[in-house]
């Protein structure tokens, strides 16, 4: 660490107390200042703080972003002196340069492990909380349509709880086939896709895909084929069939990952490391399309977090890129996988006027067979929404809701 005359001196000056820190000698190992903020002693890199310099020479404040020229940038830069007000600090470099920082804006980088997590969580994505099928009713929320269309909170109610289960419910939406176009006005816009801007969910022959047939529906995540995939898919239920039938199953892959990961190590090890070939073929509104992608059913990143779930059996090509030993232990797991969604899916039925809004890459979805008659042909809008939009909109009604200073 550095050795330093804790407070050189203190000084009053427009009625706030001043303390200068003269810089004197560094350890070279510990390049790190620290500053006590509201009572706890923070540390931060020498090349971070000079990197992250918040002067108009170095930072563009509207654009917020650094505009310091890097071919310029001595990365064994050290500080000389250290001036601390109650709410701001200024640095002065060995070079001459002089850096201003808020201290808010400090405290929202702290280092510390704890701090970093609590960030994690509550500014770049809400931590998700796993569900079995039996608890969905009490996980489940309900949103009301002219609420999240007038209200921030309620926007950013639906939207956290979304990102931590996976699933919400937006009820009382109007009979009308563009009602759903507001909701996600309020987000941000949909994700095109070649079933267009927004699709139609009826029973129709001789379709391009399976989802418009009235019979069962295996449970699937919808385009996996696509490298892109839609992060949120947004169904409205305009006209519910009043059959037998027609019930929407969802199940928490995450849930039941872990749960693999526990009791099925192998199986879920293939999972994860085995990649598949997921594909679409066809020709939707004049367009014939061809799309591929390779990806394992779960998919996680080094830190072993689920970042997406690949399912579906009608959307599985025939082109099967792994190994010929690999190929009967996978469809073992891949067996397993479903057997296991099906067991914790929570099973119900949404009715005219729900929105039904889900985690694309997280949740299987499926329905079961019904039977439209003359007087009563169910029909469904849907649209996709991408997690970016998502957990953008939510950054910006959580900075705004809470007031939150120095966060960028
Ligand atoms: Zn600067």
């Amino acid at each position: 660490m550095f050795v330093t005359k804790r407070v050189q001196s203190a000084r009053i000056l427009n009625q706030v107390t001043v303390f200068i820190r003269k810089i004197h000698s560094f350890d070279s190992k510990g390049k790190v200042l620290q500053v006590k903020i509201n009572g706890e002693q923070l540390k931060f890199p020498y090349v971070w703080l000079r990197d992250n310099c918040q002067c108009d020479q170095c930072f563009h404040k509207s654009a917020k972003s650094r505009i310091l020229d890097w071919s310029k940038f001595n990365i064994n830069v050290k500080p000389k002196e250290v001036v601390e007000t109650s709410d701001s600090m200024k640095v002065e470099w060995t070079d001459g340069h002089i850096s201003q920082y808020g201290m808010n804006w400090l405290k929202y980088r702290n280092f510390s492990p704890e701090h970093q997590q609590q960030y994690k969580q509550a500014i770049f994505k809400p931590g998700k909380i796993t569900w079995n099928g039996h608890q969905f009713e009490e996980i489940c929320s309900r949103h009301d349509y002219n609420e999240v269309l007038h209200s921030d909170k309620a926007l950013h109610d639906w939207l956290h709880k979304l990102a931590q289960y996976g699933v919400a419910l937006i009820k009382n939406t109007p009979n009308s086939e563009t009602a759903i176009d507001a909701v996600v006005d309020r987000v941000g816009f949909t994700k095109r896709t070649h079933y267009g801007i927004k699709f139609i969910v009826q029973n129709v022959e001789n379709t391009s895909n399976v989802a418009y047939l009235s019979s069962n529906l295996q449970m699937h995540t919808d385009l996996p084929y696509y490298e892109y995939c839609p992060g949120t898919n947004l169904l409205h239920c305009l006209v519910q069939t009043k059959s037998t039938g027609g019930e929407n199953l969802l199940s928490d892959c995450h849930y039941v990952a872990h749960y693999m990961k526990q009791n099925h190590p192998e199986e879920y090890r293939l999972l994860t490391e085995v990649e598949v070939e997921w594909s679409d073929i066809g020709v939707e509104h004049g367009n014939e399309f061809f799309k591929l992608h390779r990806g394992p059913v779960i998919c996680i990143n080094k830190l072993g977090e689920i970042t997406r779930i690949n399912f579906s059996i009608p959307q599985r090509g025939s082109h099967f890129p792994g190994q010929l030993e690999i190929v009967e232990p996978w469809y073992k797991a891949h067996g397993l996988f479903l057997e296991l969604n099906h067991r914790c899916a929570a099973k119900f039925k949404t009715t005219d006027g729900d929105i039904l809004t889900f985690d694309n890459i997280r949740l299987l979805h499926g329905r079961n067979a019904y039977e439209d008659n003359n007087n009563n042909v169910r029909k469904l809008i849907g649209a996709y929404m991408d997690w970016d939009e998502i957990y953008s909109r939510l950054r910006c009604l959580k900075v705004k809701l809470e007031k939150l200073d120095g966060i960028y």
